[in-house]
């Protein structure tokens, strides 16, 4: 099986019925880099920069934040590369940034909340990210976008950013793509709204099954509840990758449901353009892909999303 993997490397992923999709990997570091390349991946469709504010006793600075995001982007070679913008805040901490104890975390000053609530260090990275973008094809995506007001309000950081690097003579790419990662209920319930300003969205499932289903992700008491199949899930998934057509945009997943076995079949019928996943998952992924057809699984997804449970939803991919 491995050895019929290895083959398909430096193949292009391709359903049975000929409809291209991409396989991207999530990364941490550009270390990572190695195993996206030697794994075929297709894109990084997530690169969570957190890790580089991690592990340290400051803020990175902009060069250097700027240095590592090069460095991924020349890595990639012009492939898609999707990077996340700081997801600190939730179980998150950095130690040289003390926040104040909130009762639910994962509810609380997280993600694009704080990095609003300071604008100084979020302008730093957009500069970095705008001073790399010369480098490859970059995306700029914010986690954890509740609000259209919240998207334009980053965004606007951005663009003021440009702005000045532009006015200072330092070249900035003009095909950077920005979207948002739709981690929260109600913004995949607006996706059609969202569509309309936004160039893509990426499905953050890791999140929006927990926030969805009101179920902690790291709390082993409820995990039971961690359903992806839930009928409920596929609802919310189908509803923002069709708003996203409709305007003629394009709708990845990064959570950890878009490298899941039963999950794909399903992904693929609800017209997913680009999953994200664990570097180490892609050719196995690859490989179960060649052997679908994006038209028969089109043709189960009514019935799929008229099940009433997990449970139905697994049993009925399972025999297909
Ligand atoms: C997600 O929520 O699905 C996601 C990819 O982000 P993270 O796992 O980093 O929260
Ligand atoms: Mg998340």
């Amino acid at each position: 099986q491995k050895a019929e993997w290895a083959k398909l490397k430096n193949e292009a992923t391709v359903t049975k019925d000929g409809v291209a999709v991409e396989l991207g990997a999530n990364i941490g570091t550009p270390k990572d880099l190695v195993g996206v390349l030697d794994n075929g991946g297709e894109a990084i469709g997530l690169y969570r920069t957190e890790f580089l504010y991690m592990g340290r006793d400051e803020f990175p600075t902009e060069q250097e934040q700027t240095d590592a995001y090069a460095e991924v982007l020349q890595g990639m070679d012009g492939k898609p590369t999707v990077v996340r913008t700081l997801d600190i805040g939730g179980d998150k901490e950095l130690s040289y940034l003390k926040l104040p104890k909130e009762l639910n975390p994962f509810l609380g000053l997280r993600a694009i909340r704080l990095c609003l609530e300071m604008p100084d260090m979020f302008r730093t990275q957009l500069r970095a990210l705008l001073r790399a973008s010369v480098h490859g094809n970059l995306k700029i995506m914010f986690p954890m976008i509740a609000t259209l007001d919240e998207f334009r309000e980053a965004k606007a950081l951005l663009m003021e950013e440009k702005a000045k690097l532009e006015a200072e003579g330092i070249p900035v790419s003009d095909q950077i793509e920005v979207g948002i990662m739709v981690e929260i209920p109600s913004t995949a319930v607006m996706a059609d709204t969202f569509a309309k300003e936004v160039d893509f969205f990426s499905i953050g499932t890791n999140d929006l099954i927990q926030y969805a289903m009101a179920a902690d992700r790291m709390n082993e008491s409820v995990s039971y509840l961690y359903q992806p199949y839930n009928p409920a899930i596929l609802r919310l998934v189908k509803t923002v990758i069709d708003a996203s057509h409709k305007e003629g945009k394009w709708t990845g997943m990064c959570g950890e449901m878009a490298g899941d076995e039963i999950a794909i079949p399903i992904l693929l019928g609800l017209g997913l353009d680009e999953f994200s996943m664990s570097a180490s998952s892609i050719l196995k992924a690859r490989s179960q892909l060649s052997r679908l057809s994006k038209a028969d699984m089109e043709g189960h997804i009514e019935h799929i999303l008229g099940l009433s449970t997990s449970q139905e939803v697994e049993d009925y991919v399972k025999n297909l």
